[in-house]
């Protein structure tokens, strides 16, 4: 009796343990969320049970886009719909919509209204000059000053509206328009891995997810851009239950009269920041993480430091001279 006992105990340790199932490395690519390129990896028992996570994955991540979209309708109220709106009636949204609206006032109000989701009424004049400058590079031309001041005081949070109870929200100024840009795709990622086992790594444009460590327990290698070659990677990190994400001059760009013009809008001049080349964040929290580091792009180190003390987060800020500062939690983490 007592050996079937000890039979039975070997048994469950062998399924338990010895005998776990190996799991292998699978990898997904996507070119149609957010504008950008999302990749999941992971690793799993078979190609079946990692296309199902993949599927359901991919799934989130396109309703989340679907509803952050100011480019594109779809079948249900989207920010476009907001925007549409603007100057009308209240419009009935997802919870998510409020949800990652209340996230924007929050990061509004945290960077000082360096980033500001309100800010759609410049932005869109430097995405359709942008636009035009890649369809017609000969007559490729920056919005003027003029143009931009006149945007500008379209903006600010007192337009927004947000009704919890109610579940709407509605611009006030006909001119006003929302641009989630910096926040849309961290907010996503992380909603979307609070639901992705372990061993699982996603990148939706650079805006990266470490969920657990690979199932040998070694952790994850996400790899840092250098902002002068696409092609070269400045350092390696690892990390596991990690956010990274890295805003940077050298991503949505566009060239007119020999000057180059890249997406991360400084409010105070309506123009693109010089500050830094790139500034790449580490946090747990992958919407923090992204809000961060388009906020610390557009700050002093100093007050971008302060900052990220407030979330527990790390960062490596790259000057305009190539010259790389970073903090000591970052320096920990880079890999050889
Ligand atoms: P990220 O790549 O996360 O740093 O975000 C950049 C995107 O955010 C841009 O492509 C714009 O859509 C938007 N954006 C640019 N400047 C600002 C700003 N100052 N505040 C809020 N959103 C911004
Ligand atoms: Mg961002």
């Amino acid at each position: 009796m007592k050996r079937g006992i000890l039979f039975a105990l070997a048994l469950l340790l062998c399924g338990g343990i010895a005998c776990a199932p190996r799991k292998t490395r699978y990898s997904e690519t996507r070119y149609d969320l957010f504008d950008t390129v999302t990749v999941l990896t992971g690793y799993a028992e078979s190609e079946a049970a990692f296309s199902e996570t993949a599927n359901r994955v991919f799934e989130e991540l396109a309703a989340y886009h679907a509803l952050f979209d100011i480019y594109h309708d779809a079948e249900r109220n989207n920010l476009k719909t907001v925007n549409d709106c603007a100057g009308g009636d209240p419009v009935p949204v997802d919870p998510a919509i409020i949800d990652l609206l209340l996230l924007g006032r929050e990061v509004d109000a945290l960077t000082g209204h360096r980033v500001n989701i309100t800010l759609g009424a410049v932005l869109a004049l430097w995405h359709d000059a942008r636009t035009e400058a890649l369809e017609h590079p000969e007559s490729a031309a920056s919005p003027s000053g003029d143009a931009l001041r006149d945007a500008a005081r379209h903006t600010g949070f007192d337009l927004l509206l947000i009704d919890e109870a109610a579940g709407t929200v509605r611009l006030t100024d006909p001119r006003a328009r929302l641009d989630v840009g910096a926040i849309a795709k961290g907010y996503a990622a992380q909603r979307v891995s609070e639901n992705l086992p372990d061993g699982y790594l996603l990148s939706v444009g650079g805006n990266v997810v470490a969920k657990g460590t690979k199932p040998d327990g070694a952790l994850w290698s996400v790899g840092i851009q250098d902002p002068d070659d696409a092609a070269a990677l400045l350092l390696t990190v690892t990390a596991s239950d990690l956010a990274i994400v890295t805003s940077g001059d050298y991503q949505r760009v566009f060239t007119a009269d020999g000057v180059r013009y890249h997406h991360i809008i400084d409010p105070e001049t309506n123009y693109p920041a010089v500050r830094w080349r790139s500034v790449t964040v580490l946090c747990a929290d992958s919407a923090a993480a992204d809000a961060l580091s388009t906020a610390l792009f557009l700050m002093e180190r100093e007050d971008g430091e302060a900052l990220l003390k407030q979330f527990g987060a790390d960062a490596l800020w790259v000057a305009p001279g190539g010259e790389r500062f970073m903090t000591e939690g970052f320096r920990e983490r880079i890999k050889g």
